[in-house]
């Protein structure tokens, strides 16, 4: 029997936000109960039909299943739970009588309630974008709930669009489970592989009852090294698929798989080849972070589409059409002569660019030609799907536009500057290292003269109405200048006096002028450009704006300095002057793929590098660099893991090694486990490490100590993601944990990070218990 083709160009998935961010309205007044559940249906209905009716605008078959069908409310895992009816224990009263979920319930998973915290949220790959984790443990409900996914395909159908619905695969859905707790001690969610599987296969023959041609599953995970070793290796992926494949009605289905290259990076196109010879009917790669598979593994390809993502859905730059065209026509002539079919799409889903290159009327006038936003990028596959088809002559004036804007962005003036090239390539290692820290300990004592347990605050203090009032006011005009800054000033002295008041010892200006950690940055910064409208995904209804990194970044003058400067008048305690990291800076931001990211990230440090001398020279004695983000551009591979460690530890001392001894150099780092790369950690060569500690219970301490970690720490001791006010008990408790294996001489006392997005009322009462905990373990010493 033959298998169905694949259409010939299809995208994986689509920015699911809306271009003004229709569904966040739509969810957030919901959510404050000012609609209810039939209006939030209709509002995201009303978006998908706008979008399907764009992408068939642009080009996608309304009839061939090339229409993505990856809608989500809140996140596709949480989507991939709902269908399994996978609820843990302690939400077990959210199911309906047939043991299924329904949308309200999926909030609640997702959102938590008066009693019940939320399922844990955790990044995506090596993404920004955050899914919840499913709870797996030994009797947690497995059973197929394919309602959603089936009311979704035909109300679709009805209107004239055959979608093509996505879930999460079977083996990356158990893969990014975690054990529920309660579990067995070393209780491995996969053990329970068999029932999803079954599960599965009844939403696959649910689907086709409804008349879906094709199903999607993605299974990012094989690109992983423990979805290789385990699914590839282990020869589970075959299983799995084997067993859905060989069901006598089902849907046709593509296997997709992002985000690198799958299973034995030294083997590409190897995992693509299994799933082919299990009887799937088409197998995705990706081209951009995955490998180009070889010919030797594409034997099994007979009959299947291979769908080649070629296209970048990761970045914003127009994608050089000529050269994919040359790796396409390649890969096709290998792929046909085992009677295989090529066909086009992009490297992931879309869901991490933003909507629409056309959104933006702001940009820098050389800008919107270099890129590519999902609009443009659906227009990209179907081009090089009808260049492939009909030859180079079909495309000529895309391809020719490709090459103009390619060629201008590599001439343009801004894309390199001579003087920003010439200090890097005269960096040598002094310009990597400062002195040895006992010296800097010895000198920074004498100048700070801090008590033991020295109090402080990660930067920033509650952004008020008035605060985002006054910013939007400036930024509209109407607000002046000289009143914003009169504006920011007051602000200042408030949050300066506030902290003398609850007697902390090292102060912080309060970040008020900046509306974001990176923005800010990118905004001060010759090279990065801001979008209006650029906004992506980050979780549930949030999305951020990232700004553009296009070109060679330097710091035209000093911008930090007025604030801090400011604030350090106004106080005779030390002022921590606060500034952004390079691999935050870059990790946040769209950058640019026409240069390795370490040149890149060491330009940025350098602009940092001025700051921080300008600030030193305005008599700051210590500065806090943030690495919030160190490690989230972490490689998904292991065998790559090194290397950037080395690359983005050097541009953060690159950064700081040009402050002076007596300067304290602090970092702060958050939202990661960082037990496994303490060893980076320790190479900042940081004099202070503030770190995300009050949810473990300072586990991150134990680990510090056991490596032999030898200058300042300060683990959190205030836990800032809810409005809650620790005790002074509670906060003394996680004083003593740290106290129990770390030198009391180098621990500082402070929040897991900024407070920007908590209110005065809890801050003022969490800092006041925070610092009489201080005092209190002071006294013991
Ligand atoms: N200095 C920043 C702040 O306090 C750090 C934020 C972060 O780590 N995410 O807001
Ligand atoms: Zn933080």
């Amino acid at each position: 029997m033959s298998k169905p083709t694949f259409p010939a160009a299809s995208i994986l998935g689509y920015p699911r936000i809306g271009p003004n961010r229709e569904l966040k309205k739509a969810l957030e007044s919901h959510w404050a109960a000012r609609t209810d559940e039939a209006t939030l249906h209709a509002a995201a209905r009303e978006l998908q039909n706008a979008n399907l009716a764009k992408l068939t605008g642009l080009g996608l078959g309304a009839d061939d299943a090339s229409l993505p069908g990856d809608f989500a409310y809140y996140d596709q895992v949480l989507d991939a739970t709902v269908a399994l009816s996978a609820l843990p224990a302690r939400f077990a009263d959210l199911a309906d009588a047939a043991g299924a979920i329904d949308t309200a319930a999926s909030f609640v998973l997702a959102r938590g309630d008066e009693s019940r915290a939320p399922l844990e949220m955790t990044k995506w790959f090596d993404t920004n974008y955050h899914y919840l984790v499913p709870e797996i443990g030994e009797a947690t409900p497995l059973k197929a709930n394919a309602a959603a996914l089936v009311e979704s395909f035909t109300a679709h159908a009805a209107n004239g669009n055959t979608i093509r619905p996505t879930l999460v695969g079977p083996i990356s859905y158990l893969l990014l489970a975690k054990a529920e707790d309660g579990a067995p001690a070393g209780f491995d969610p996969l053990v329970r592989i068999d029932e999803v599987v079954a599960a599965y296969g009844e939403i696959l023959a649910a689907l086709a009852a409804a008349g879906a041609p094709w199903v999607q599953l993605d299974e990012p995970a094989l690109v992983t090294d423990r979805g290789a070793a385990l699914a590839v290796a282990g020869e589970l992926a075959e299983t799995v698929y084997s067993k859905l494949a060989a069901a006598t009605t089902r849907p046709a289905l593509l296997v997709t798989l992002g985000y690198g290259t799958a299973g034995d990076v030294a083997r590409p196109g190897a995992t693509q080849g299994l799933l082919a010879r299990a009887g799937v009917e088409a197998v995705h790669v990706d081209l951009v972070r995955g490998a180009v598979p070889a010919a030797e593994f594409l034997g099994e390809l007979a009959g299947s589409t291979l769908v080649a993502g070629i296209v970048d859905s990761r970045n914003i730059w127009r994608n050089d059409l000529a050269a994919s065209l040359g790796i396409l026509t390649a890969l096709r002539t290998e792929v046909e002569k085992v009677g295989g079919t090529l066909a086009v799409g992009t490297a992931t889903s879309l869901q991490h660019v933003p909507h629409d290159v056309a959104l933006e009327s702001d940009l820098p006038a050389h800008l919107p030609a270099w890129l590519a936003f999902a609009n443009q990028k659906v227009a990209e596959v179907i081009t090089l799907a009808t260049g492939l088809a009909a030859g180079e002559s079909a495309i000529a004036a895309q391809l020719s536009a490709a090459e103009t804007a390619i060629v201008h962005r590599a001439g343009f003036a801004g894309t390199t500057v001579a003087a920003v090239r010439e200090r890097l390539s005269n960096l040598t290692t002094a310009d990597f290292s400062r002195s040895e820290a006992p010296a800097r300990k010895a000198a920074q004592e004498l100048a700070l003269a801090l008590p033991p347990l020295p109090t402080t605050t990660i930067g920033s203090f509650p952004q008020t109405t008035e605060v985002r009032t006054a910013r939007a006011a400036h930024r509209a005009g109407t607000l002046d200048d000289a009143a914003y800054d009169g504006f920011l000033k007051d602000e200042i002295a408030r949050v300066v006096e506030l902290q003398e008041r609850l007697g902390l010892d090292v102060l912080v200006h309060g970040e008020a002028e900046r509306n974001d950690m990176v923005q800010y940055f990118a905004e001060n910064f010759d090279g990065f450009s801001e979008t209006e409208n650029g906004w992506v995904q980050s979780y549930g209804s949030r999305a951020t704006r990232p700004s553009i990194l296009w070109g060679d970044v330097s710091r035209p003058a000093a911008f930090t300095v007025p604030w801090i400067t400011h604030a350090a008048s106004l106080t005779t305690k030390p002022l921590k002057g606060m500034l952004t990291g390079p691999v935050t800076i870059l990790a946040w931001s769209f950058i640019r793929d026409d240069q390795p990211l370490s040149i890149s990230a060491n330009q940025v440090a350098l602009a940092l590098r001025d700051e921080i001398a300008d600030l030193q020279d305005a008599g700051i004695g210590i500065i806090q660099v943030d690495e919030p983000a160190l490690r989230e551009l972490l490689p998904l591979r292991a065998t790559e893991q090194a290397k950037y460690l080395g690359w983005s530890v050097d541009s953060f001392r690159l950064a700081t090694s040009g402050a002076a001894d007596a300067t304290q150099i602090h970092t702060h780092l958050c939202y990661s486990e960082f037990g496994e790369i303490i060893e980076a950690i320790d190479a900042l060569d940081a004099d202070v490490t503030s770190i995300e500690a009050a949810r473990s219970r300072m586990e991150v301490t134990a680990d510090l100590t056991r490596f032999g970690y030898g200058r300042g720490i300060g683990p959190g001791v205030y836990d800032i993601h809810s409005p809650r006010v620790p005790s002074t008990e509670e906060v003394a408790e996680l004083i003593d944990i740290a106290l129990g294996s770390l030198d009391p001489k180098a621990l500082w006392i402070n929040p897991d990070c900024g407070l920007k997005t908590r209110g005065y009322a809890e801050t003022e009462a969490s800092l006041a218990n925070l610092v009489s905990a201080a005092v209190a373990a002071r006294a013991t010493l």
